[in-house]
Formats: structure tokens, C-alpha cells, sequence
């Protein structure tokens, strides 16, 4: 047999099979996010919900998915047909909302207690704090991936929550630990930074390697990994939670 899952069937580790039962809710789909539902979308995750307001900009297309046809169109509907296609099978959701607001916010609180999984790919600290805050209190998994500013190096966080560090843990600074969420952006964001296809592909891939394990529990799930495009290094780091932390720790439960 030939058909689409053959080579899938044949990984060892885990059955891949299970992915069809799977939702998994991707919070962005820019250079980041469009890539990873693409992947997930090609394993067979059965259902995936996509949250972006944005539509797509020429600025974009130096990154993967979009066409230039598509310039103008909302990329939850762009992205939408191009999903299909990749994978008949697969079931999408769009959201064409900000999550921090209105209907999107709504679509939010309703969408994450009812998903497998919570994949992170925004450009704000501010909106990465609300989905972790969001998420440990659904208690579902999130995973954030992100670029650096200088577009060479990127991070994935894993948080599990009860179990792994959240992503406020290590970062005591910051006091905002609520489920509200924050003050939209004015700006749409996108042209601020450099962006690279190469590293934005890294960072999906990495995102859902760890994704596929925490889905179907195998191999050891990296609590956070630093890429370092320059030196062409990897870094696993395994943050500790802290008992302390204002979103996960004790004195919330
Ligand atoms: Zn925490």
C-alpha cells in the first residue's frame, strides 16, 4: 500500500495513527504557524484550530505557505484551502479573530479546554504570556516556538502544566500572571524585524517534534530548546518549575 500514511506507519516509536483522534489549536499562523499546520496537517492531526486577524502582506512571502495570489486575503482562509489540499482528511477551524479580543477571545476560552494541545506562534511577549496562562489553567498543553529579532536564532517552550515549567516560571520579572489578557497592538507587527524562511523552518519543525511527543507520550519531551542559527548549535535546557511562579505555582491552587 501507497497511500499518504505508508511511511508514517512505519515509524517505530509511536503510532502515528493516532494523530487522526488529535485537536490541536495553533495561535498564529505567520511564518511560524503556517508551517507548523502544515506539518501537522501532512501527519494527519485530525482537527486543527487556527487563531489569526491578520491577513496576508507581500512582506510575507519571503516566509513558506502563502502564494502571491493571496496578498489581502485573512491567512486563516488563505491557508485554509492550501491545508486541503495538502490533506484531504484533515479537519481546519478558523478563527480570523485576535485572541486577546471580542469574538476571538471568546473562541479562545472555548477552544482550549477542548483541545489536545496549544501551539504558540505569536510575535508578542505579552499575548505568549497570556496563551501560558491560558493554558495552565485549562490545563492543556502549550507549546511556544519563537524567532529572535535578528531573525537567526529561535526557541520552543513546552509547558506542561503540573508537570513542566510554565513559560513565567523563569522569568520572575514579569508580573502579569492573570488570564486577562492584554492591551491589543495599534500596529499590525508584521515588518518590524527580519524574518528567515530557514529559521522559521527550524522552529516549526522543532515545535512539532516535541508536539508529536507530547501527543502520543514518547521520547523525552525537551522542556525548552535554544537555536543558535549562526553557531548551528542546539541547546536543551531543562527548566525547573518554580513553586513560587504567579501563574503555576502553589499559592494558585
Ligand atoms: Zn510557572
Amino acid at each position: 500500500m501507497t497511500d499518504r500514511y505508508a511511511r508514517l506507519r512505519l515509524f517505530e516509536h509511536a503510532d502515528l495513527s493516532k494523530l487522526a483522534k488529535k485537536r490541536v489549536a495553533i495561535v498564529g499562523v505567520g511564518g511560524l504557524g503556517a508551517l507548523s499546520a502544515e506539518i501537522l496537517a501532512r501527519l494527519g492531526v485530525g482537527q486543527l484550530v487556527l487563531f489569526d486577524y491578520d491577513t496576508v502582506e507581500e512582506a510575507n512571502l519571503n516566509r513558506l505557505v502563502y502564494r502571491t495570489d493571496q496578498v489581502g486575503v485573512k491567512k486563516v482562509e488563505a491557508i485554509r484551502g492550501h491545508l486541503r489540499a495538502a490533506n484531504p482528511d484533515v479537519q481546519v477551524v478558523s478563527h480570523p479573530y485576535d485572541v486577546t479580543d471580542g469574538r476571538g477571545l471568546k473562541a479562545l476560552k472555548e477552544e482550549t479546554p477542548r483541545c489536545d494541545l496549544v501551539l504558540g506562534c505569536v510575535d508578542s511577549f505579552a499575548v505568549r504570556l497570556f496563551l501560558n496562562a491560558m493554558c495552565v489553567q485549562s490545563r492543556v498543553p502549550l507549546i511556544d516556538g519563537g524567532a529572535s529579532d535578528d531573525g537567526v536564532n529561535g526557541s520552543v517552550h513546552v509547558v506542561i502544566p503540573g508537570k513542566t515549567a510554565c513559560y513565567r516560571c523563569n522569568r520572575p520579572a514579569l508580573k502579569d500572571s492573570s488570564v486577562a489578557p492584554p492591551v491589543r497592538r495599534e500596529n499590525g507587527g508584521a515588518c518590524h524585524f527580519t524574518s528567515l524562511p530557514t529559521t522559521m523552518a527550524v522552529i516549526a519543525s522543532l515545535q512539532c517534534q516535541e508536539g508529536l511527543k507530547v501527543l502520543l507520550g514518547f521520547g523525552s519531551v525537551a522542556p525548552f530548546l535554544m537555536y543558535f542559527g549562526l553557531e548551528g548549535r542546539l541547546e536543551r535546557v531543562d527548566w525547573k518549575r518554580d513553586p513560587a511562579c504567579g501563574t503555576c505555582g502553589r499559592r494558585r491552587r
